[in-house]
């Protein structure tokens, strides 16, 4: 099972217990989830397993006891090959969609808030809770039911009442912050460590990011063990684009995928917050935070992006692209993703779909390339974000000869 051996500091290198912490005592610097893999690990062992979730990856995953996973069966979700939407983007050979929009509470958030639910339950925690931009809080929320543990959502009130409804029925206890993000963040970090609260994306944070790189392991394995040329990443706090990073570095490491294959990553931001992008065109390697970010990318609007300075550290790795997009080509992107390949996404998709389309419009991707872009939410969370581009509804009596002279 998961073996972990240590919480090693991403900065200075030091090692410590894995215990409940999450900043390096020297230099506070962010702590990430080491393993003794087994040598035995190969790609069978994980292609010849019936479990169709993330767990099927468990030797890789922070969790010690199969008996304290949290399993609502999130993941092992499909990658699609989107021929009609690399078509209309112009003229795509081999663009693959990672559709997370159907997890269990509707984001790839499961993955994340999964393990760290099972990491609570393992290390008996007597509540868990997350800061949250909207969909963390059910994932959260759901998961904690399932583990019979109490959950504190705190989160800006304007998140959308989808949203907010959705965690309530969980059964969360829901703060709902008159402020940004980063307000709730800061308030839930005081009163996680106060409480002993387990804040998934806080105090919890190493084992937390673990869930998120399973987004990597599915799609080398759904790709006959191979990693694509490119990823096409959303990215809010950064923590994703890093997890899935490592996730690839992991399989090189134990030999299922090629040691030597090069890939490159695209980081997608919406244009009313994009401190990410803004630092990387201008080649800095400080990110000014967004005060009041203001976009209808809700899930992305982080305007002090805690993994942020990594995010850039991957992209000068990989050789990588951050770009941002408009509200409009947002709803561009939501739409066009919905007509071509019957996927229908919040705008945090349609921000990926749509700096895809851009970078190929200004010769920035090869058209050869291998491309996987990731899907990371479900519309129905968001619907109201595009309601004014949709056509207006007049109702009708019902009356045949009256409707069929008005339908096309
Ligand atoms: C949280 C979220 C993201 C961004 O993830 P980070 O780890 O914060 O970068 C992207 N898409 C959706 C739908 C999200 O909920
Ligand atoms: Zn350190």
């Amino acid at each position: 099972m998961g073996d972990v051996r240590a919480l090693k500091c991403r900065e200075c290198g030091k090692e410590y217990e894995p215990q409940f912490r999450y900043v390096c005592e020297e230099c506070f610097g962010p702590l990430d989830v080491q393993y003794k893999f087994h040598s035995d690990i190969n790609r069978d062992t994980f292609s010849s397993r019936k479990e169709k979730s993330y767990w099927r990856y468990f030797e890789m995953l922070p969790i010690a006891n199969k008996n304290n996973i949290v399993n609502l069966h999130a993941g092992l979700t499909p990658l699609q090959k989107a021929d009609r939407l690399a078509k209309e983007i112009g003229g795509l050979k081999n663009l693959f969609i990672k559709n997370d929009s159907v997890n269990p509470t509707f984001s790839f958030k499961d993955r994340p808030a999964g393990i760290a639910v099972s990491r609570a339950k393992e290390t008996k925690l007597k509540a868990v809770g997350c800061a949250s931009t909207g969909n963390l809080a059910s994932a959260t929320a759901a998961h904690a039911a399932v583990a019979e543990l109490p959950c504190y959502i705190f989160a800006p009130s304007d998140i959308g009442h989808v949203k907010i409804a959705q965690a309530l029925s969980y059964g969360a206890e829901f703060v709902a912050v008159d402020g940004t993000y980063d307000d709730a963040n800061r308030v839930a970090s005081i009163i996680g460590d106060s409480k002993g609260i387990g804040v998934v994306n806080i105090n919890m944070r190493p084992y937390y990011v673990e869930g998120s790189k399973t987004l990597a392991y599915e799609v080398a394995e759904q790709l006959d063990w191979e990693i694509p040329d490119n990823l096409v990443i959303p990215v809010g706090s950064g923590a994703m684009l890093n997890a899935i990073c490592k996730g690839f570095e992991e399989l090189q490491l134990l030999g299922l995928v090629d040691k030597e294959r090069d890939f490159k990553i695209t980081a997608a931001q919406p244009h009313g917050c994009a401190p990410i992008v803004d630092a990387f065109k201008k080649k800095s390697d400080e990110i000014t935070p967004v005060e009041s970010p203001n976009t209808i990318a809700k899930s992305l609007a982080i305007g002090d992006p805690g993994d942020g300075l990594y995010v850039l550290k991957r992209l000068s790795q990989y050789n990588g692209i951050a770009e941002e997009v408009t509200d409009e080509e947002i709803v561009e992107g939501i739409l066009m993703l919905a007509r071509t390949e019957g996927i229908f996404t919040e705008p945090a998709g349609g921000v990926a779909i749509a700096v895809l389309k851009k970078l190929v419009e200004r010769g920035k991707i090869d058209k050869d390339e291998r491309i996987v872009c990731y899907i990371t939410g479900n519309g129905l969370k968001a619907a109201e974000a595009i309601s004014s581009a949709l056509p207006k509804l007049k109702s009708v009596k019902p009356d045949a000869q009256t409707v069929l002279a008005m339908i096309r």
